[in-house]
């Protein structure tokens, strides 16, 4: 069976953020919660749209998302959500307050604690329909979360896990390029191959989702001709546009699950000694589990090399490498400060993540030392 479903509204185009005070009335939201983090706001995107318009004009901000977002953080923005009598919220930025805002969002309506809720815990199903509306406004183009059923947050035993339902979609999300075209490159670089890894994962995984493997291919050719020249040149308006209609793609075919990078990259990113990118530490991972997956989805690699415009025979872990170097992108985790003596326990816990699950091959922990090891 072909479980599908699409998903939530989307509004898309450049100049589209100008309506949120119509969009936040026909949701009966009246008192938002704006959650954003401190890069936003002194990049004065607060200043400069969230504060235009009615609503959002004296709704209360929450600026303290990490990098990763965290139970901590999401209980700090709870208590300002019950402080000022929000019913809703309106999240700014990337991955990190996107999801921070979805576990505010399901804490607001739920009793806690957060861990009751998480997906490999059994919690699901114990998602229900009285999640508070969340408004997701990107403000890159990556995390495809504005789409997704998913919120990455880390306990407080630093344990990074997935919140799962799909009661935790935005119930709108706005993109809107001109939301981007501030994005430094390096940035612009990261996210940009977080969409693409999210085209791939998601292109790969097993399960039968015929609509969200083509919305995949359509994602990564997307980005695949747009992310080298929205890096170059950050007012490239076709480019941030392409790229930000690759990443919601990505976003709209999570239903299928991701994979192996991503059962690595979560636990990485839940590390206390060193904070690491997502989107960055998806690039540097890719090669290695492409090589892994290689015999388990010899049609799908033929398909994706066709996507790309590659020869039939190429080495598709060789394209995603010269990619991240043409970016100016770190390679590998020792670029990236990861001590060596964490891969036994991120290959055990990548085994536990969510994501494994939907990787087209089976991955043991030592196989996942392996991909580990690969990527140093
Ligand atoms: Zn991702």
């Amino acid at each position: 069976m072909a479980l599908i479903t699409y998903l939530t509204t989307i509004k898309f185009g450049f100049g589209e953020f100008a309506g949120i005070e119509a969009d936040l009335a026909a949701l009966g939201v009246a008192k938002p919660l704006i959650v954003t983090d401190r890069g936003i706001v002194a990049a004065g995107l607060i200043d400069a749209v969230g504060k235009k318009a009615g609503r959002l004009k004296e709704a209360p901000v929450f600026s303290d998302t990490p990098t990763n977002p965290t139970e901590e953080a999401v209980e700090a923005a709870l208590a300002c959500y019950r402080r000022h009598g929000c019913d809703g919220i309106v999240a700014i930025g990337g991955g990190s307050p996107i999801d921070l805002a979805k576990g505010v969002a399901l804490l607001a309506t739920h009793d806690g604690p957060l861990e009751t809720y998480a997906a490999i815990l059994g919690g699901i199903a114990k998602v229900t329909a009285s999640v508070a509306p969340v408004v997701a406004v990107p403000t890159t183009s990556g995390t495809g979360s504005e789409v997704g059923r998913a919120a990455l947050i880390t306990l407080k035993d630093g344990r990074k896990l997935g919140f799962i339902s799909p009661h935790l979609i935005p119930r709108l999300a706005i993109c809107d390029p001109e939301l981007t075209m501030g994005l430094p490159a390096w940035l612009t670089a990261a996210t940009g191959m977080d969409a693409i890894t999210h085209c791939i994962e998601t292109y790969l995984s097993p399960r039968e989702n015929p609509p969200a493997e083509a919305i995949a291919l359509d994602g990564l050719t997307r980005a695949a001709a747009h992310i080298a020249r929205s890096v170059r040149d950050g007012s490239d308006r076709d480019a941030r546009r392409e790229m930000m209609m690759a990443a919601l793609e990505g976003g709209m075919t999570f239903q299928k699950g991701l994979g192996a990078v991503h059962a690595l990259s979560h636990p990485l990113g839940g590390l206390k000694q060193v904070s690491l990118h997502h989107g960055t530490l998806n690039a540097v991972l890719l090669p290695a589990v492409l090589r892994f997956n290689a015999p388990a989805a010899a049609a799908k690699y033929r398909e994706i090399r066709r996507v790309l415009g590659l020869a039939p025979d190429a080495d598709l872990a060789a394209w995603v490498a010269e990619l991240v170097a043409i970016l100016g992108r770190p390679g590998t985790l020792t670029a990236m400060g990861v001590p060596r003596e964490v891969v036994p326990a991120i290959a055990a816990a990548a085994t536990l993540d969510h994501s494994s699950a939907t990787n087209p091959r089976p991955a043991t922990a030592a196989d996942y030392a392996a991909m580990l090891e690969a990527s140093f």
